[in-house]
Formats: C-alpha cells, structure tokens, sequence
C-alpha cells in the first residue's frame, strides 16, 4: 500500500502526462464538491495554462455561483483521452455525469469513508473533514510545480467553511486551520463569502418556521421533519432550499439525531440525517446510502420506510445514551 505522499506523486505523474483533464463530483452538489472541483480546475489551469481543463457535473447549485461557474459540456466526445478526477465522491454511482466513463483513466480523490476503490488511482482522506483540504494540501506538497489563483483560493476557502459547519464539526485539526490559512493569505473577503452563505429569502424563513412547528421528537431523542411537496410549493421553495432546512433541527436538547425526509420528484423521499456526539452512519448505511460519521444522507422508495428508519435511529440514540455520559 502506498503512503500518501507517494499517491500524491503518482496523481501529479498522471496530471501532468495528460492533455486534457476533466474534474467531476457527485450529485446534489454542495460547496465542498463545488468548490474543489473548482478549486483543483483553476489551479491546473493557472499551472498548466497549455492543458485543457475542464470541471463538469449536470445539476447546479446557485447558491454557489459567486465561487465560479463550471463548464458547459457541450458533446460527451469531449471526454474522449481525457484523464478524469472525480472529487468528494465516495462511490461512483454518486458521480453526477455517467459520461465520465468515456475518460481514459480514472482518480478518485475523496475524504468520505472509502466505500469503493472505483480509481484506477484512489487517494482518501478521511482524516480531512472537506475534499478542499485534500486538494489545498495536494497543492502546498507541489508548491514548485503549482500555482494557485485567488479564485480557487475563494473556492477552496467555501467548500472547507461549508463542509466544517464553519469550523465546527469533528476532524477540524490544527492541520486544517494551517491548509486554511495559506487560503485567507489570498484576501479573501469574508462578509461577502458569509453573507452569501447566510442570507435567505423570506419564503426559505417562513418553511423555516413551519419546520419549527412541525418538527417531532422520538423517545429517545431523534428529531425530525418531513417537508412534502405540497410544504415546498406553498413557501414557494426549490427542493435544494427546502432540504437545506436539516439545519434547522441541529440545536435541540437530548436530539443527538435530527432527520429531514424530503419529497422528491420521482415519489422517492430524500434523507438528511445528521447527529452530534453518536454516529449517525450505520443508521444511513442500513438504508442504502452513507457519507460521514455525522452527516449522512440516502433514499427511500416508500413512506412506510420512514418509520423503520426513525425506529432504527431512536435505538442508535438509546444504545449511545446508555453507555455515554456528557451528551447534551
Ligand atoms: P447530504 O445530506 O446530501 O448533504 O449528505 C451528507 C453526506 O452524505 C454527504 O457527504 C454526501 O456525499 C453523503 N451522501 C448523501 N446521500 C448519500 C447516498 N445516497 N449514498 C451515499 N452517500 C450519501
């Protein structure tokens, strides 16, 4: 098995034998998967300006258009020869362009729990709490060769404060604050980096405060909301505004689990499980999906499944209290 220096090595091997290089990231984007395809597209390009570099992925995230834009892929024959880097995914059915299969090779760079060793090259981190840090790291390893430009400096600076609930969530290490500062060296303005993140519509508040009033608790301390479509359509709401309301359940005494269930299009329903203190991650597994010991996400087919689902986690919240003490 070869340490990560040595991944790293053979990773700038492969960047740097290619002519064209095309990032992609998961489904359901969010700042961290925009933001270091993004991060990791504008410090190629700016290191190798005679490359052609692109970042891809088919559903958007508009709160994130003030980190940058990804390309437009016009025919999928642009994949052809291509190296492909696949950030911030665990598996590759995740993967939200199934045309990354056309690429020549594949790497995986990722810090979930590696599920899939889908690369022909795989190079994890979990020990990074954001795909950001991988990639400011990868960059500091190859600080002779590379060349970051402010714009994936914003990029990267997003994806770490979003994937870290703003430097909260465990995994943030010293480590992370030093690959974070050679991000703020760029000058990056933080009011409007926050203010993007933080400013909502009026309609994102009114659901908001139906999510406070519906919300319920179990036994033992799972808390939960099921916004349905009809919820959605009366605070005229996008379905991504609408499930960014898991949040809103995060500060609830003795809820050491809190769950948004979502309606989707296709009659599925979307899980958003996060926890503090206890593991939320075998409750998502279980349920076919995964993602980090405290937030993980998957999807039901049925209605009748959220009740299973519910029970399984208060027994997750049971078994934790019982033998832990200090959890708030
Ligand atoms: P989300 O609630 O969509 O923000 O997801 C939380 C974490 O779980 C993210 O790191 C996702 O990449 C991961 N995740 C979400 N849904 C799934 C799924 N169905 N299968 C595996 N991982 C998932």
């Amino acid at each position: 098995m070869m340490n990560y220096l040595e991944i790293k090595k053979e990773i700038l091997k492969k960047i740097e034998e290619y002519e064209k290089i095309i990032i992609v990231r998961h489904v359901r984007p969010d700042g961290d998967c925009i933001g270091s395809s993004l991060g990791l597209r504008d410090i190629l390009r700016e290191s190798f300006p005679n490359k052609k570099i692109y970042s891809f992925g088919k559903t958007k995230a508009e709160f994130l258009n003030f980190i940058g834009k990804e390309d437009e892929q016009k025919d999928s024959s642009i994949y052809k020869d291509a190296l492909i880097i696949a950030v911030d995914t665990a598996n590759c059915d995740r993967i939200d362009d199934d045309n990354y299969k056309l690429g020549k090779e594949l790497i995986k760079i990722d810090h979930h729990i590696n599920v899939s060793e889908y690369g022909d090259i795989n190079y994890v981190r979990e020990d990074y709490p954001a795909a950001c840090c991988i990639i400011v790291d990868f960059y500091l390893t190859f600080k002779e060769k590379l060349k970051m430009p402010k714009s994936a400096a914003l990029a990267l600076y997003t994806g770490t404060v979003t994937d870290t609930g703003r430097f909260k969530y465990s995994g943030v290490s010293a480590e992370v604050m030093r690959l974070t500062a050679v991000l703020l060296d760029y000058d990056l303005d933080l009011e409007k980096i926050y203010a993007n993140l933080y400013i909502k519509d009026k309609e994102v508040l009114s659901l908001q405060g139906e999510v406070y009033r519906k919300f319920k608790t179990t036994t033992n301390g799972v808390s939960y909301i099921y916004i349905t479509d009809k919820m959605m359509k009366k605070h005229k709401l996008s379905y991504e505004e609408a499930s960014a309301l898991v949040n809103s359940l995060d500060s609830i005494k003795g809820s050491l689990i809190w769950i948004a269930f979502i309606d989707q299009q296709d009659s599925s329903i979307r899980v958003r499980l996060r926890s503090r203190f206890v593991s939320v991650i075998e409750v998502g597994q279980k349920f076919g999906g995964g993602g980090h010991p405290n937030a993980c996400g998957a999807t039901l087919k049925k209605k009748k499944e959220i009740k299973d689902l519910l029970q399984y986690a208060d027994n997750v919240v049971k078994d934790y209290k019982s033998k832990n003490e200090g959890w708030i």
